[in-house]
């Protein structure tokens, strides 16, 4: 039985085997199963290795594994090498364990033609950042500015891909909000509370005409509310979290993903947590 995983620690809230198993079950691909692989750092590695000889053909890696995972891959995919982290492993016949990022491209995917000859700002210099800055690079965008919390990260980051660091939000064509802001706030929280982690005031948001937020919750998140408040366009992390996994799926099945039923499977899970 060909099965399938998402390596994480914690896993448990991921919505990643919920919109694999409906895409295997549309396709009638009976016999393949992807289930969550919680794997402590400690034995990543070690686990990793063995998962060809227990049937895995492929498997997500996901918080706090990505780096690991590109490190103890080969072959290595330029778009994981360049962004960094790998979330894509495939595991081969001969033992070879293949790396790839499909967060980059998943997130391209989403973003469609928008980022072209976009200002575009990113928020946050952790790893879905990396992936945002690769996305914006290759989609075109015509300038790319990043704000973080941390400063001396936006630096080093923006230095890194070209970009340029900013010591506080500006306008710009396009947000995307790519820290854990709004992830774990509680829902008695206030939207300018979320707001105010993010250097934005609710008017602010309003200098946006899109925002994109990688954190999904059940309902909105403040970002996406002010932005949809103001009339901007949006899009959720919700659509990048499928854009992803599709391209993951396509990868280890050769089969055309059926986005449809990746998406009504992730809406269908209402757990508030990261993939
Ligand atoms: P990460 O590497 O841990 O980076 C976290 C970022 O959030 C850092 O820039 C950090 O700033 C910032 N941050 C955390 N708490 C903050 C606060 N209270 N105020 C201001 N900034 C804060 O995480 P990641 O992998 O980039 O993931 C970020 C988010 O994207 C997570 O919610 C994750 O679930 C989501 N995500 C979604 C998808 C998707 O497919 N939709 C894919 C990947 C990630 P400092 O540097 O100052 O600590």
């Amino acid at each position: 039985m060909p099965r399938l995983g998402v390596l994480g620690w914690p896993v448990a809230h991921s919505r990643s085997p919920a919109i694999h198993n409906a895409a295997l079950a549309s396709l009638a691909m009976d016999g393949w199963r992807y289930q969550r692989l919680p794997v402590p750092p400690s034995l990543f590695v070690e686990t990793t290795r063995s998962l060809r000889a227990s049937g895995f053909v492929g498997a997500n890696v996901t918080i706090p594994h990505k780096q690991a995972a590109l490190a103890l891959a080969g072959p290595v995919s330029e778009t994981a090498s360049a962004i960094g982290a790998a979330n894509t492993l495939t595991f081969h016949a001969d033992g070879e364990i293949a790396a790839e990022n499909t967060d980059g491209p998943g997130l391209l995917a989403a973003l469609g033609s928008s980022a072209r000859g976009a200002r575009a700002l990113v928020l946050g210099a952790g790893g879905s950042a990396r992936a945002a800055l690769w996305a914006l690079r290759q989609g075109g965008a015509s300038e790319i500015l990043v704000w973080n919390r941390t400063s001396e990260r936006a630096r080093a980051l923006a230095s890194e891909f070209g970009a340029q660091a900013v010591a506080e939000p500006t306008a710009a064509d396009l947000l995307i909000n790519c820290t854990s802001v709004g992830l774990q706030l509680e829902r008695s929280a206030s939207e300018g509370e979320a707001l105010n982690q993010l250097g934005l005031t609710f008017d602010q948001v309003g200098e946006y005409p899109y925002v994109v937020d990688l954190v999904y919750r059940s309902g909105s998140t403040a970002l996406l509310a002010a932005a949809t408040a103001h009339g901007s366009r949006t899009l959720d992390g919700l659509e990048i979290l499928v854009a992803q996994g599709a391209l993951s799926f396509e990868l280890w099945t050769g089969r055309q993903p059926p986005l449809e039923v990746m998406r009504r499977a992730a809406g269908q899970d209402h757990a508030e947590h990261a993939y």
